[in-house]
């Protein structure tokens, strides 16, 4: 059955080998961190910058990797896809 002829129910699976990941980002000149699983590397990083260039703001974000899988998957519910 092609794609187009039935509904295909997705789902959102985050990467648990990756985990949450954490970047320093500089507001001034838009430099930024090596994305990192620890948020205190990231804030280092942010005061390294401070030593280094003067540039005193910053964001911190987190963000995850995820795969879209079908929810008939056997990984998502064990059962053979139909
Ligand atoms: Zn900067």
């Amino acid at each position: 059955m092609r794609g187009r002829d039935r509904f295909l129910e997705w789902t959102l699976r985050a990467d648990p080998k990756l985990g949450l990941r954490h970047v320093g980002k500089c507001l001034i000149c838009w430099e930024s961190c090596v994305d990192t699983p620890f948020a205190e590397k990231a804030r280092d990083w942010c005061l390294k910058h401070v030593g280094v260039t003067g540039h005193t703001g910053f964001q911190l974000s987190a963000f995850e990797f995820f795969d879209a899988i079908l929810t008939d998957h056997p990984s998502v519910n064990d059962t053979p896809p139909t």
